[in-house]
Order: C-alpha cells, then sequence, then structure tokens
C-alpha cells in the first residue's frame, strides 16, 4: 500500500492563508514562549522578537480559561501589528482550556490522555475538541512525551517508544475516523534513543496501518541549554529528518527562546546540505562553532546512536577553513558521544526550556547548577520549571531540582521528592548537600 501524506495549512484563516505543514513542504521552525501568557506586554513582546528572527509557529502556555483570553488578546494585537505567525495553545489537562482555545488559536496542542483519568470520558472529550476544530479551522497536535504516558498504556507496554506509538495510534485512529486530518503528532523524549525510536515506529505504523502519514513535529525534550543542548536536540532531530521522517521542528533550549530559530534552521540546513549518513559528506566545513557543532551531530550523530560506529574522527573537518583545535574536538567529541548515549563522561543534565508555568529563573539557576555539579560524572540531574509537569518529565534523573511556587523549590530523589517547598536561595546547597549525603 502506497501511503498518502497529509499536509494542510495551519491557520488557514489568516490573511495570508497560514503555514503549509507535511506533504513534503519545508520543514517548519518553531518556538514556545517562556513569559506567563497573562503577562501580555511580556509575552507580545517575545512574540514579535521570536516572529522577526523567523518563528513559523508560536507556543504559548494555556493552561486553563483565562490564559484563554489572554492568548486572544495577545493574537488581537499581534494581527492588528501585520504578525500574522500562527499560534498554538499548549494544553496540558484541561479540555475546557483545550475547548476554549480551539476558537482562538490555530493550533492546540494537547495529550487527550490527559483530559480524564477514565479513557471513555477522555476520548468523549477528545470527540467534541475534534469537532471544534473541524468547525473553526483549528488544527491539533497530539503531543505525547515519554514523561507522561499513562497508566493504562504503561501497564501493558511498560514506559517504552513502543507504549508511546501505541498511545498515539490510538487518537490518530480517532481522527481518521471523524474524518479530521488537520492533525500533528510529536513523541518527544530527553532520551535521544527512545525518541528517535519512537518516531520511527510511529512513522511506519502510520504508512502500514493507516496508508497515511500525519505530519510529525520534532523535539527532544529536557535538551537542557548551551553545546550540550543544541548537540541532542541535532542528534534527535537530525537523525530523523535525515530519513526523511518530519515536517516540524522545535530546539527546546533552557535559554532565551529566540535562540532556538537559529539553531533549528541550521539543523534543517545541515540536512540540506547533505550533512546525513545518507548525504555523502564524510568530513564537516563550517564557518563558526555552533554551525559546527550541529553539522557534526547531524553527520556522525545517527550512525553513534544506531551503533554503526563508535567513535568519531575530526580529520579534516574545519571551522573558517581552520582545522578544529584539540581541545574544542575532545569537547565535541565527549557530548556527542553522550547525546548518542555512547558514552558518559559528564553528568547528564536533564532541563526544560521552561514555559508560562516557570515561576523562577530557569536558565541562570541552571547554569549554576551545571557549574556546581560538573564533578558527578555518571549522575542525571534535572531542573525543571514547574511542579506540574516537571516530576514526570524529568525522566530518569536521580535527582530533580523543581520549581513549586514563587520562589520556591521542591527536590526529588528519583521520583521522590525529599525536601520540600525550600526557598530557592538555599535550593542548590540543599542538593548537593542531599547528593553528598547520599554518596557518603
Ligand atoms: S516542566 Fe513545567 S515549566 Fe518546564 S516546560 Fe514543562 S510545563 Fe513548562
Amino acid at each position: 500500500m502506497v501511503a498518502r501524506s497529509i499536509y494542510f495549512n495551519i491557520g488557514s484563516r489568516l490573511p495570508d492563508g497560514g503555514i503549509r505543514i507535511g506533504g513534503g513542504a519545508p520543514v517548519v521552525v518553531q518556538t514556545m514562549c517562556n513569559t506567563s501568557t497573562d503577562d501580555i506586554e511580556a509575552s507580545l513582546a517575545q512574540c514579535r522578537a521570536m516572529a522577526a528572527a523567523g518563528a513559523e509557529l508560536i507556543r504559548l502556555t494555556t493552561q486553563g480559561l483565562k490564559q484563554v483570553e489572554s492568548l486572544r488578546l495577545i493574537r488581537d494585537r499581534l494581527r492588528a501589528e501585520g504578525i500574522l505567525t500562527p499560534l498554538v495553545a499548549d494544553i496540558h489537562f484541561l479540555a475546557e482550556a483545550a475547548l476554549a482555545a480551539a476558537t482562538v488559536a490555530d493550533k492546540v496542542r494537547i495529550n487527550p490522555g490527559n483530559f480524564a483519568k477514565e479513557h471513555e470520558v477522555a476520548c468523549a472529550k477528545f470527540r467534541e475538541l475534534i469537532a471544534l476544530c473541524k468547525e473553526h479551522g483549528t488544527a491539533i497536535r497530539i503531543g505525547l512525551n515519554h514523561g507522561s504516558l499513562g497508566e493504562r498504556i504503561t501497564q501493558r507496554y511498560g514506559a517504552t517508544p513502543l507504549a508511546m506509538k501505541e498511545a498515539v495510534m490510538e487518537w490518530l485512529r480517532m481522527c481518521v475516523s471523524a474524518d479530521f486530518y488537520d492533525v500533528v503528532v510529536s513523541l518527544k523524549a530527553s532520551n535521544t534513543l527512545v525518541m528517535v525510536e519512537a518516531y520511527r515506529l510511529l512513522y511506519a505504523a502510520m504508512r502500514d496501518e493507516l496508508g497515511l502519514l500525519f505530519p510529525l513535529h520534532l523535539g527532544v525534550t529536557e535538551a537542557g541549554g548551551g553545546e550540550e543542548g543544541r548537540i541532542k536536540s541535532a542528534v534527535g532531530i537530525g537523525t530523523l529528518l535525515g530519513e526523511g521522517i518530519g515536517d516540524t521542528i522545535r530546539v527546546s533550549l533552557t535559554e532565551d527562546p529566540v535562540h532556538e530559530i537559529p539553531a533549528g534552521r541550521q539543523i534543517v540546513a545541515a540536512i540540506a546540505e547533505g550533512y546525513s549518513p545518507r548525504g555523502g559528506r564524510t568530513v564537516v566545513e563550517a564557518s563558526r562553532w555552533e554551525e559546527f557543532i550541529i553539522k557534526g551531530s547531524c553527520l556522525w550523530g545517527p550512525s553513534l546512536l544506531d551503533k554503526r560506529i563508535d567513535d568519531i574522527s575530526l580529520e579534516g573537518s574545519t571551522i573558517g577553513g581552520e582545522p578544529v583545535s584539540e581541545a574544542d574536538g575532545e569537547r565535541f567529541r565527549d557530548m556527542l558521544l553522550q547525546a548518542c548515549r555512547r558514552r558518559f563522561t559528564r553528568p547528564e543534565y536533564i532541563a526544560c526550556p521552561g514555559c508560562g508555568r516557570t515561576l523562577y529563573d530557569l536558565e541562570s539557576t541552571f547554569n549554576e547548577v551545571k557549574r556546581r555539579t560538573s564533578h558527578l560524572v555518571g549522575l542525571k540531574i534535572a531542573v525543571m520549571g514547574c511542579v506540574v509537569n516537571g516530576p514526570g518529565e524529568m525522566a530518569d534523573a536521580d535527582y530533580g531540582y523543581v520549581g513549586e511556587g514563587r520562589g520556591h523549590v521542591t527536590l526529588y530523589r528519583g521520583k521522590t521528592p525529599v525536601l520540600r517547598y525550600i526557598p530557592q536561595e538555599e535550593a542548590i546547597d540543599k542538593l548537593l548537600e542531599l547528593i553528598e549525603s547520599d554518596r557518603k
């Protein structure tokens, strides 16, 4: 059976017709505000900066009905300014918020499994949402993360890539039977192996079972920031794009989200320039360091991930026509091998990008945690913005630093909260004390 590629325009009712996704259209690069959506001016300023940087879709945290109204105000102001970038409402749990957002946003991002504990209730809410989206020309992203799989699925399949694929296929079958095709799917994980495997399984299932290839949104969650965040993202996203899988991407960074756009563009450009195992290149030629690490990750990451090679050689690779220095080359090699989960030579950091739920300065805290724990090779340390999704999303971290309300933090050992609601100023010291006392 030849599978049909689904494509459509997100924001089809916008004056410019919105943006095409899927069916071989150019890969759409998107990002997400980390402002509180209720802070209209701050969110507007960030949306303007993102649009100016070339963001093709912008997502905003929409946890409840109040934020849906804020989103409406932001949308109207942006449109009045001539900024037509489609807006995505990021819903996590509340079906009522999704239903309200379907009449305001160009796309709603949901995990329908979170709508209700009882599967039948969640299904009914999802059908209601589909009907409303159809009526309003709104697209849906079914966004399922490795850390937020429901018990119903994990009891059957474990927390595996297969479970992620199975969970999404249930919702996709419902979309098909409701004759609704304006749907994008994401299956993110912070572990690049899990992420790549989940998308590959889903792609094959859509092709073989449905005969329909819904567009896929690619991303590595909680990738952290800086070089490591870019390398991890380029490995996961680049591996799949290099195989022809993926229609839109977000590079999640624990930084100013405007930085996510050039990083995403560089991954797309690297694949287009042949930096993938099938692309014919063997060495990297780059003009800047960021470009070098992204191209190198797209070129060698997939073969490391799939264990076709055990190491890389930078011989012949250049930055600005010069060979890469030994120290930089070694650092890149260490980070790439770790991102591909082949050799662990530094602590593994898991950090969310932050969003409207984050009530502390995530970026500087994350950098400080990294600085003070850099000696703890082999440990997995998570820094997460909120207690709503943080604990679930921090995967198999050994320790977690999770924001809980304004200026407060809860520290986790594995999945267990051990020091609750401590003032933020004391939290990094307490985290180190906790780790040290466990190591004695
Ligand atoms: S963990 Fe919380 S703060 Fe971080 S991105 Fe997810 S929802 Fe936002």
